[in-house]
Formats: C-alpha cells, sequence, structure tokens
C-alpha cells in the first residue's frame, strides 16, 4: 500500500510512519510543524520508501501519485496547545478533515480519522462505551478540541454514507512515550521530566481525577488493526487500566527515585473527573488489547526523556 500520513511529524504520526514502513508500505508524511518536529522523522533521511511534504492541511492537498489510504493525525492534542491555539485546533478538525476526506474521496483510498476520548468531556458514563454521546461544554475552554473532533467524525460518517467511502475513525484515550515533547504539557511528560529535573510534580486539582493510560506501541498496533478492518463505526483505543493522576505522580516518584515531592495548582476549567475506555469492541472485532502495563511503559518513556533532556 501508499498511504498518506497527516500530523506524520507528531508524536503519534511518527510512530505510526514507523510501523508502515516495518509493515513493507510506502508513506508519504505531511506536517507543517506546528506541534510536531522534524526529529521525530530524522531516522527516516534519504529512506527509500518515506516521502515527506511540509504543508498545512486546512488548505487544499495535492499528493502525486495512487494512495490507497490517509490517515488523519493533523491536530494540536495537549490540552496546552489546543488552549493557545483555539482557532488553528478547529480549522484542522473541520477544514483539514474536509480536505483529507476530499483526497481519499479522488483517490479511491481507505481513509482514518484520529478522533478522541475527549468527544465523550466530562463523562457521566464510566466507563465510556462508544454508544455513549458525551457530556462536552461546547463553549468553554476545551470546546474547540472536543466539537472539532465531533464534527470530524459527524463529516467522516457523513463521507462513508453519502459517498459509500470507506472509512475509520479511532477514539484515542491518553497515550504516552518516547517522542513526547518535553513541553507538551500533557501529564505524563510534565510529571516525568519534572521528576528528571528534581523539581515538584505539579498535580492540579486534588489530583482525584483519573485517566486510562496507553503506551505508544500499543495504540500504534491498535491503530493498524483498525486501518485493515470493516468497522466504520468509532472505536476506542486505549489502556483500561485507570490511576488517580496522584497515583501517576506517586509511581513517577518512585520510579526516578525523585525526591522533588509535588506541588498543587489549580484544576484546568472543564477539567474531565474521569476517563476509562470500555473497549469491549476493539477486543472482539480487532483481536486487540494492550500489553504493555504502566510502570513497564513509564520506564520506558522515563530512559527516553533521561537520554534527551537537558537536566
Ligand atoms: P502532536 O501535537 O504531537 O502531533 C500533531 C501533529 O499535527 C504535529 O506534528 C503538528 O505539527 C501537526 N499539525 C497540526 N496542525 C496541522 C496542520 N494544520 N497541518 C499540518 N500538520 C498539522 O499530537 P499527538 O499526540 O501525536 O496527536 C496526534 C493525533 O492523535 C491528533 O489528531 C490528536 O487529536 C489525536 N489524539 C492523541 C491522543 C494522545 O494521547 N496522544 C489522544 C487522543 C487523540
Ligand atoms: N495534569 C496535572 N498536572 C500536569 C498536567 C496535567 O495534574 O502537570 C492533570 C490534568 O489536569 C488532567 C490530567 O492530568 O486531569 C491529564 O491531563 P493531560 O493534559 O495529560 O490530558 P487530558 O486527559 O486532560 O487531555
Amino acid at each position: 500500500m501508499r498511504v498518506l500520513i497527516t500530523g506524520a511529524a507528531g508524536f503519534l504520526g511518527s510512530h505510526l510512519v514507523d510501523r508502515f514502513l516495518a509493515e513493507g508500505h510506502d508513506v508519504v508524511g505531511m506536517d507543517n510543524f506546528l506541534t510536531g518536529r522534524p526529529e521525530n522523522l530524522a531516522h527516516l533521511a534519504g529512506h527509500e520508501r518515506f516521502k515527506f511534504i511540509k504543508h498545512d492541511v486546512t488548505e487544499f492537498l495535492f499528493v502525486d501519485g495512487p494512495l490507497d489510504g490517509v490517515l488523519h493525525f493533523a491536530s494540536p492534542a495537549s490540552p496546552i496547545d489546543y488552549l493557545r491555539l483555539p482557532i488553528q485546533t478547529l480549522k484542522v478538525g473541520s477544514l483539514g478533515t474536509h480536505k483529507a476526506l476530499g483526497l481519499a474521496r479522488a483517490k479511491g483510498a481507505r481513509f482514518l480519522l484520529a478522533s478522541t476520548s475527549e468527544v465523550y468531556g466530562d463523562p457521566q458514563v464510566h466507563p465510556q462505551p462508544e454508544t455513549y454521546w458525551g457530556h462536552v461544554n461546547p463553549v468553554g475552554p476545551r470546546g474547540v478540541y472536543d466539537e472539532a473532533k465531533r464534527f470530524a467524525e459527524a463529516l467522516t460518517m457523513a463521507y462513508h454514507r453519502s459517498h459509500s467511502m470507506p472509512t475509520r475513525i479511532i477514539r484515542i484515550f491518553n497515550t504516552y512515550g518516547p517522542r513526547m515533547r518535553e513541553r507538551d504539557g500533557r501529564v505524563v511528560s510534565n510529571f516525568i521530566v519534572q521528576a528528571l529535573r528534581g523539581e515538584p510534580l505539579t498535580i492540579y486539582g486534588e489530583g482525584t481525577q483519573t485517566r486510562s493510560f496507553c503506551f505508544v506501541s500499543d495504540l500504534v498496533d491498535g491503530i493498524y488493526r483498525l486501518f485493515l478492518s470493516e468497522r466504520a463505526d468509532p472505536t476506542n483505543v486505549g489502556n483500561p487500566g485507570e490511576f488517580t493522576i496522584r497515583e501517576l505522580a506517586q509511581i513517577i516518584l518512585r520510579l526516578t527515585g525523585s525526591t522533588g515531592g509535588i506541588q498543587q495548582e489549580p484544576l484546568p476549567v472543564d477539567d474531565p473527573l474521569v476517563r476509562k475506555p470500555d473497549i469491549t469492541i476493539a477486543r472482539d472485532v480487532l483481536g486487540w488489547k494492550p500489553s504493555v502495563e504502566l510502570e513497564e511503559g513509564l520506564t520506558r518513556t522515563i530512559e527516553y526523556f533521561r537520554s534527551t533532556i537537558i537536566p
């Protein structure tokens, strides 16, 4: 196959490029480096089956030659990024998804949308199955991301129904691992970098809010399986192991040996209180389940940051 991956210079996009290349496919990566980095793709310089196009996916998309797949991963993803880039986030979820769908249609390619557990907002159903419609504040600060992704899902289903296009929607739950940016703002990278620097870990609120953390290699395997499957309806992929943010902080302090302790900071507006995927569909339809436990994944991520951050 020959596939286009948008957001290829980002955390997830770059790992996905590696997976498609490892499976023997040709990959075109596209990114405008809004939140991504050329370093994430540096190891592919000169690779004969990889081509990179620097381009903003909210503008008309042109890709030479055939495409069998379009995987749309371009979008700011960390709360600090989408809060500082609200209009770009709404544009990439709406205009960018429209352009990516249009390109897939013109090429006769399969389309996969990177959606998110944020479509469930601050959930009133726990854990979250795909049938739950969510609880999102459309006009709150997080609405720019949540509503962009909800629109992107609606547009993807409209292309599927109106044009009989093969489309896939993955709802990704909090994922972590190597190639996250040091100042990415997400909790795992924040805590690890703070711990390695001997600084206090910044817990927002009481730290009783929960998240379920998936290691990047597990997630990429789920994306690859969903892409090859025949399932058009949204599919949750994430690790159902649920931890409070305070528990996460304690594990990271222990694994790094940091004595920096913890510092409490205000809870951001509309921060979801709980989050945990129901992965029954991923298990039954894709034969997928996560295999990397939190401590193992954190240990690998700590090793990555140890080798890359300047103390
Ligand atoms: P990231 O910020 O590391 O990567 C996003 C990439 O998209 C960056 O390289 C950025 O430069 C690029 N991009 C943004 N706007 C663009 C535009 N207009 N044109 C071209 N490129 C553009 O984030 P990530 O964690 O790798 O997330 C990738 C995708 O997965 C996003 O769509 C995100 O919403 C989704 N997702 C991620 C998670 C997670 O836990 N990492 C969870 C849910 C959903
Ligand atoms: N969080 C925190 N300290 C930090 C960064 C994040 O306590 O330094 C909390 C945040 O308020 C949220 C959780 O950790 O409750 C996960 O935040 P993240 O930004 O990683 O992702 P989210 O799931 O909120 O999109």
